[in-house]
């Protein structure tokens, strides 16, 4: 029993370790209580058409900690799905970016724009997601064709058939799919076919080495004639220089999105 044990036991006491252990902790006990705190905002980055002009925007949660500053999504959003959180504040950021879609609505030159919300898979598998997007919608009075959810393919590990049936509820209320970071994932040629999507987002790790890596500028240019096949809208992610931009446009890319054009900012400039 004690050798057994000896060889693979994992020593707790590693002070590097426990530190971690320490700050997640804290990390969770603060994002509790963020939200009722007012810490958590919602900024947009900017999507533009072929033309450079301004067709929507993808809703970016952000977290202002008090002690911490700015804490990044890569850290608190993993939290949030781990604790459930995300389906309250999955929620909350739906109805701010439905807000905001509702006054873009009311001005003449933004009457058009979208807003595209990250769904994490956890809030996408609650059963009551469905009627939640439903009940912000009504209560936004926010224009359901206007509002994209951007989904990723790791849902589909899952019950494809659960998530595709879902899919065509969300269509029933008249929103429109995304998938997000496309080609990172289980990327399954045949869901894809299956599933009412819209739009497809190109991963920002390809558009990244679109000019240095010819595996990557392949990849991007069949994530592209795909989307054009399965007559899917695309919008490439991450673009940072004008070079990405002409290759991607060379290619037929549709729409864009990154520092090139904008920073997710708190309210979007015309
Ligand atoms: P994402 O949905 O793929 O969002 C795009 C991320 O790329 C954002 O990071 C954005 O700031 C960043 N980005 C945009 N343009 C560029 C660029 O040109 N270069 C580079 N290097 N990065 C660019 P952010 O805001 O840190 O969010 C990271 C991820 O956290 C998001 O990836 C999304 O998966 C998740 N996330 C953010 N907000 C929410 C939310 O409200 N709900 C959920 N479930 N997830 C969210
Ligand atoms: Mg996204
Ligand atoms: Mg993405
Ligand atoms: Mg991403």
């Amino acid at each position: 029993q004690a050798k057994r044990g000896g060889r693979n036991q994992v020593c707790f006491f590693d002070p590097q370790v426990q530190g971690r252990l320490k700050a997640r902790a804290q990390l969770e006990i603060d994002l509790r209580q963020a939200l009722g705190r007012g810490e958590l905002a919602v900024a947009y980055q900017r999507q533009v058409d072929a033309r450079g002009g301004t067709v929507g925007a993808e809703a970016l949660l952000r977290w202002r900690h008090p002690q911490r500053g700015k804490v990044p999504p890569a850290e608190f959003i993993p939290i949030a799905e781990q604790t459930r959180l995300i389906v309250e504040l999955g929620e909350w950021v739906l109805e701010m970016a439905c807000r905001q879609l509702v006054a873009w609505a009311e001005v003449p030159t933004t009457a058009g724009w979208t807003v595209s919300v990250n769904v994490s898979p956890v809030q996408f598998r609650e059963s009551r997601f469905v009627d939640q997007v439903q009940a912000v919608l009504t209560r936004t009075g926010a224009a359901p064709s206007r509002l994209k959810l951007e989904v990723t393919e790791s849902l589909l590990i899952h019950d494809p058939d659960e998530v595709r049936a879902r899919m065509i509820a969300l269509k029933a209320l008249g929103v429109r799919l995304s998938l997000d970071d496309f080609g990172t994932g289980y990327s399954s040629l045949a869901y894809l076919r299956r599933l009412p999507l819209d739009q497809i987002k190109i991963d920002q790790c390809f558009v990244r080495e679109l000019l240095e890596d010819q595996a990557s500028a392949a990849i991007v240019e069949t994530i592209i004639s795909l989307s054009a096949s399965l007559k899917l809208e695309v919008i490439a992610e991450g673009v940072e220089t004008a070079a990405q931009q002409h290759c991607l446009a060379s290619r037929g890319c549709q729409f864009y999105q990154g520092f090139l054009y904008g920073r997710p900012e708190a309210s979007i400039a015309l």
